[in-house]
């Protein structure tokens, strides 16, 4: 009788965040021919980042985020992936009052202008930092391959005043680190 084990294609995945564990799970659900997958992990639980944690304190339960707490449903693929994982049912709305992002801008907080017409309105950028923006499809291509952090890009395409009023704290919040 053949060995139908060692015919199979192995495949190693290392790390057991989001990523791994999509890539393990799409590989496992949509690939053509019967793969054997290990997933390599070097901490003690999945999901990297993703990581919840409930906490007891004088008789009431908290549940504590550590890391991502939502996703942008503008596009597709997280609502598939949860939908794919029956996990769609416990997705929870945010509600209009907690949907919008703000940002302490000297001492003031300031909502991120999330559409055209609050751009235009917005009092957290000035008319030339506004104007920087919209200049962004003139901007030429970068021509050399040199690496460029997150920071240099942002400057480079939308200007100084994008990075450090909005892009630069959102990107912040999101990876908890100086972009
Ligand atoms: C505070 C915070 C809030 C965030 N909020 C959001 C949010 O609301 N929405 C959102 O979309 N994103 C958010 N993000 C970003 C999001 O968490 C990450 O983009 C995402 O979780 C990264 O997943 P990943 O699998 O690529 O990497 P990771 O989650 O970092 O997973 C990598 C895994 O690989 C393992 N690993 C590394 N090296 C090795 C090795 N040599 N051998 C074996 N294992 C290894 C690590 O232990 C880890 O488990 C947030 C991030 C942070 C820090």
């Amino acid at each position: 009788m053949p060995n139908t084990h060692s015919l199979k294609k192995k495949v190693v995945i290392i790390g057991g965040g989001i990523t791994g564990l999509a890539a393990a799970w799409h590989l496992q659900s949509y690939s053509e021919e019967a793969l054997e997958i290990t997933l390599i992990e070097a901490a003690p639980f999945l999901g990297g980042k993703m990581h919840t944690r409930t906490l007891q304190k004088d008789g009431a339960s908290f549940i504590i985020d550590a890391g991502p707490e939502s996703f942008v449903t503008r596009k597709p693929e997280a609502w598939q992936l949860a939908q794919e994982l029956g996990l769609d049912g416990q997705i929870v709305n945010p509600g209009s009052e907690t949907r919008n992002m703000y940002v302490l801008d000297e001492g003031t907080v300031k909502k991120i202008p999330l559409s055209p017409p609050a751009f235009v309105t917005s009092d957290l950028l000035s008319l030339r930092g506004k104007a920087r923006m919209i200049l962004e499809p003139f901007i030429p291509a970068k021509r050399d391959d040199e690496d460029e952090s997150l920071a240099g890009f942002v400057t480079r395409r939308l200007g100084r005043e994008a990075l450090d009023k909005m892009l630069g704290p959102v990107l912040a919040g999101i990876y908890n680190t100086s972009p």
